[in-house]
C-alpha cells in the first residue's frame, strides 16, 4: 500500500485513510492504521520520537509504526510512503509482553498474601510493576 503525504497546517478534522498529514508548524504527524481498523495515529516528530524524511517525492518515518495498544495491534514502517508491515511484532512477542505482566502480578500477589503489607506499600508495588513493565515495551518498541 502506497500513502499520499500532504504537508498541512493544521491537521483536519476528517484523516482519509491512505494519506499522511504532516504538520511541521505542530511537528504532528498523522495518518489512519495502514491496518484499515479506522484508529488515528499520532507519530509526534522529536528528537526522542519519530523523525520524518522527504525525499522530495516520498516520505519515511522512523521509527516503525507500533500500534500495540490498538485491537489490531499492527507494527509497519513506513519507507518511501510504503507500507512495510513487520514480522518482527508477532504474536510471540505480545505474548511473550502479556506473560512478563503475568508474572509480574503474579509475584506481586504472592508478596500480598506472605507479608501482609500496609496500604500505602502495596500502591508503591503496583506503580513499580506498571513502570518496569511499561519501560520493557517501550524498549522493544525502539528497539527496530
Ligand atoms: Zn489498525
Amino acid at each position: 500500500m502506497k500513502l499520499k503525504h500532504q504537508f498541512v497546517g493544521f491537521i483536519p478534522d476528517d484523516i482519509q485513510e491512505g494519506v499522511i498529514y504532516i504538520s511541521l508548524e505542530y511537528k504532528s504527524v498523522i495518518h489512519k492504521c495502514a491496518c484499515g481498523c479506522g484508529r488515528e495515529v499520532n507519530t509526534p516528530l522529536h528528537p526522542t520520537g519519530w523523525k520524518l524524511l522527504y525525499d522530495g517525492e516520498t516520505i519515511s518515518l522512523k521509527p516503525s509504526v507500533g500500534n500495540w495498544s490498538f485491537d489490531c495491534k499492527s507494527h509497519y514502517w513506513i519507507t518511501k510512503s510504503e507500507i512495510k508491515w513487520s514480522s518482527e511484532w508477532s504474536d510471540e512477542v505480545i505474548h511473550e509482553a502479556r506473560k512478563n505482566e503475568e508474572s509480574e502480578r503474579r509475584e506481586y500477589y504472592r508478596n500480598k498474601d506472605s507479608l501482609k503489607f500496609k496500604e500505602e506499600t502495596k500502591i508503591q508495588v503496583v506503580s513499580q510493576a506498571e513502570t518496569k513493565n511499561r519501560g520493557w515495551v517501550q524498549k522493544i518498541f525502539f528497539w527496530k
